[in-house]
């Protein structure tokens, strides 16, 4: 038995079923910087997956951040604190007038949870609406509103077919989206659920990366609005200048949620995660109830989410993440005049989807072919996933520190892949 074998087998046995391991034969990384992770053989992976470095692996100033406000002081948000509000502020600053309030959790899971509690509370209703793949986390609650992860979602929540990327007329089918939320709220009032929330991951990435055009959510919102429901953006896989300059995926739409939720980047892998809200919301919350998150948001946290908002804005990644995006995709798009089983390309900044397909068929999905070529492109040494309800969306989400080299070297090894493949 190898070692990897061996500690897969003690992983299992630790762990259990739910825990999925990436790969037939899996990764097993040891250390890692920038775009690079490296295994204990010496063998380095492209990673062009992971969005939580969002500014690198193991960035020394993060690194350096979390090492001195930890011996410094680590306690939580009910003592005064200037690195807790000092980063609210700064954060807040970075969302559009209007969204002023902060509330801090570890995990998005906890921040969608938030959302749903203070949605729950202030409309009085419980009515959901999702698209159909949505993954919004973990927690009951969340997991509820969850398509892609429950075998069924509950009585008050009603799922609809977000946007097809590939439709003739996007326009039509931003007003079909738009029609299809009015319709399910209606279906919820009539089920004596009220309207309570829309809630959009703004790329929807889970349903397999729907970016444009910009605008494309927004008839959607206004149908929740119209229905009395809340508008939660789900900014937990868009959010932190991933799709761009933009920096939100809301505001890449021209959106206006009245709760946003943030996550995995925002820590660059520290458990830092967030719920923005409209004072009144919050203030309305806080009357009757209160939040309190035993390690959200506590000083060392803080300290680190401050490093990664420093860095982002010095090293003007989100503006990176439009150009080498663009780049990437005009790239892509060149591979599929020569591979037709590539039967669309899309997304926004460092956010990307690569639809499969039968070959000349862009209709059928083709999941088993997605699936060999992550295989394939591992032992080329790029690291990437698959999205979408058929599995057939290659998923490329890299740390924004992603350069143009880093970008030619994915494109050698996806076009080899495609053509060993065919
Ligand atoms: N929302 C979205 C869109 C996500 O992708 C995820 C995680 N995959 C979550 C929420 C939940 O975040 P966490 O795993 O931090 O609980």
């Amino acid at each position: 038995m190898t070692a990897d074998h061996d500690l897969a087998a003690r992983r299992d046995a630790a762990l259990g079923r739910s825990y999925r391991l990436f790969y037939d034969r899996p990764v097993h990384p040891v250390r890692a910087e920038g775009v690079w992770l490296h295994d204990a053989d010496g063998t380095a992976y492209l990673d062009c997956y992971n969005n939580v470095p969002c500014i690198g692996h193991c960035h020394p100033r993060v690194t350096q951040a979390l090492a001195t406000q930890a011996a410094r002081l680590n306690t939580h948000t009910r003592y005064l604190d200037e690195t807790i509000v000092a980063y609210a502020e700064d954060l807040l600053a970075l969302l559009p007038p209007g969204l002023d309030r902060l509330n801090l959790t570890c995990t998005g899971s906890e921040a969608n949870d938030l959302a749903l509690r203070v949605a729950m509370q202030v409309t009085g209703g419980r009515g959901v609406v999702v698209t159909d793949w949505a993954y919004h986390g973990g927690t009951v609650a969340v997991a509820g509103i969850s398509p892609s992860l429950v075998p069924q979602v509950p009585g008050h929540v009603r799922a609809v077919a977000p946007p097809n990327p590939r439709a003739q007329d996007m326009e039509a089918e931003a007003a079909r989206f738009a029609q299809d939320v009015a319709a399910a709220f209606a279906d919820l009032s009539a089920a004596g659920h009220a309207p309570c929330a829309l809630v959009l991951d703004t790329i929807l990435s889970s349903d397999g990366i729907i970016a444009d055009p910009p605008g494309l959510l927004r008839g959607a919102e206004a149908a929740a609005r119209s229905a009395g429901a809340l508008v939660i953006a789900d900014e937990v896989q868009a959010g932190f200048g991933r799709i761009g300059a933009s920096f939100w995926g809301f505001a890449r739409h021209g959106m206006q949620p009245d709760m946003v939720t943030l996550g995995k980047p925002m820590g660059a892998g520290h458990p830092i995660a967030g719920l923005v809200l409209r004072a009144d919301l919050a203030e309305q919350f806080g009357r009757e109830t209160r939040y309190f998150n035993t390690f959200g948001g506590n000083p060392v946290s803080c300290a680190v989410a401050q490093t990664v908002l420093d860095v982002l804005r010095e090293e003007e990644l989100p503006q990176n993440a439009d150009r080498v995006g663009a780049s990437l995709q005009a790239g892509l798009r060149d591979l599929a005049t020569r591979h037709t089983e590539i039967a669309d390309v899309r997304g926004a900044g460092l956010f990307i989807g690569v639809d499969i397909a039968v070959r000349d068929d862009p209709d059928r999905p083709d999941p088993a072919r997605a699936a060999a070529l992550v295989e394939g492109l591992k032992t080329r040494g790029v690291l990437l996933s698959t999205s979408a309800r058929a599995g057939n969306v290659l998923k490329i989400r890299p740390p924004l520190v992603f350069s143009d080299a880093h970008a030619a070297r994915l494109l050698d090894a996806l076009a080899a892949e495609l053509s060993a493949l065919a």
